[in-house]
């Protein structure tokens, strides 16, 4: 018990320097910036163009808009309502159930690796803040808990917007939360006209228009091999315009018992946190929402299974990045990715 380590904030440095490297020569017409910590993270908005103040002022309140109504640790909230509904029928507002409906189809695509009913099972690993501290959970009591948490059970009824699940069940939005927010924060971006914008929340960045000179943007990728880990180095780059970038990996919070290293991010078939060779998965999307449901879920199917879902659709691209030190890209990214030297990159095509 002695040698428990905890880790967050690192990556957050790390991301935050390299946004600046990548921004650095957006000079010309003025970018503004807003730094704000929400949705457990820290974030960073840049907007250039005329109403550039207003509208970071604007991204932020509708990212604190969002985590009132979802976060799991926030008894008002509309989902804690809905975890306190112990069964009952429970109706939720259009927003919700969209966001619900859209998460369950991801869990559904990903052969149920992502579940956005592991709440019980993440509070009792001690991942989640409300729970009181860090725990190795048994192997008994995961399977126990593990039957709270099938998402099969939760019925969406479109007709009148109620959710009905069994009592006992939670539901949490930290694998899609920010992805959600970041589309809703890009139709505000365009509906007010801004020029260009970088949002970073957290691990979640989105790159609206280009730069100045036309070009599109290049968003770092962070190496997350361990010692490369500590020096902020990066393992490649892509460039985007209109895109999300999401990246999930175990380095991103964790702690160590007995030598042993237990992220946050869990296997549902296990119950305990996913290990299959994978140091990080990055998705590129459109869709912000789907780049962070399926940046968490690749991230538990492991590679190979991964490359399979991947071959069957064509909304996103991925980067993974073994514990081997191998780099996988999807021939989508052709044009876009660049790796960092010394780095092969292995294909995935069709
Ligand atoms: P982060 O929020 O750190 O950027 P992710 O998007 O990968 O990382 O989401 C991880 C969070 O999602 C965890 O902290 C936990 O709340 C929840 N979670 C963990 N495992 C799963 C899973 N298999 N499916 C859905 N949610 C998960
Ligand atoms: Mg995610």
């Amino acid at each position: 018990m002695k040698d428990r380590k905890t880790f967050h904030g690192r990556t957050v440095l790390m991301i935050l320097s390299l946004l600046f490297l990548m921004t650095g020569c957006s000079s010309g017409t003025t970018g503004y910036s807003h730094s704000f910590f929400a949705m457990d993270t820290y974030m960073k908005v840049e907007v250039w163009g005329e109403d550039g103040e207003e509208i970071c002022q604007a991204l932020e309140e509708e990212i604190e808009r969002v985590e009132q109504k979802i976060s799991v640790t926030d008894p008002d909230s509309d989902v804690s309502r809905l975890n306190a509904s112990q069964g009952e029928k429970c109706s939720v507002d259009d927003e919700l159930f969209y966001i619900l409906r859209e998460s369950l189809e991801i869990g559904q695509a990903t052969g149920g690796a992502l579940n956005i009913s592991l709440y019980p099972l993440s509070q009792a690993w001690g991942f989640s803040s409300s729970a009181s501290g860090y725990r190795v959970v048994p192997e008994d009591e995961r399977q126990e808990i593990l039957k709270l948490c099938d998402c099969s059970q939760i019925q969406l009824n479109s007709e009148d917007r109620t959710v009905v699940f069994p009592q006992g069940m939670a539901v949490d939005f930290g694998a899609v939360g920010k992805g959600y927010v970041t589309d809703t924060c890009a139709n505000i971006l365009r509906d007010n006209g801004a020029e260009r914008a970088l949002l970073q929340l957290g691990g979640n960045i989105y790159a609206m228009g280009t730069k100045e000179n036309g070009k599109e943007w290049r968003v770092a990728i962070q190496d997350p091999s361990a010692e490369a880990g500590q020096n902020g180095a990066v393992l490649g780059s892509v460039s985007v315009k209109d895109k999300a970038v999401v990246t999930s990996g175990p380095y991103q919070r964790y702690f160590e018992e007995g030598g042993i290293r237990y992220h946050h991010i869990l296997d549902p078939a296990t119950g305990a946190p996913a290990e299959n060779g994978l140091l990080s998965v990055t998705i590129i999307s459109e869709s912000g929402l789907l780049a962070d449901g399926l940046s968490t879920g690749l991230f538990v199917m492991g590679l190979e299974k991964g490359i399979e879902y991947w071959k069957n659709q064509n909304q996103a691209e991925v980067v993974w990045m073994t514990d081997q030190g191998e780099l996988w890209v999807t021939e989508g990214l052709k044009d876009a990715f660049q790796a960092a030297e010394g780095l092969q990159i292995n294909w995935v095509s069709r």
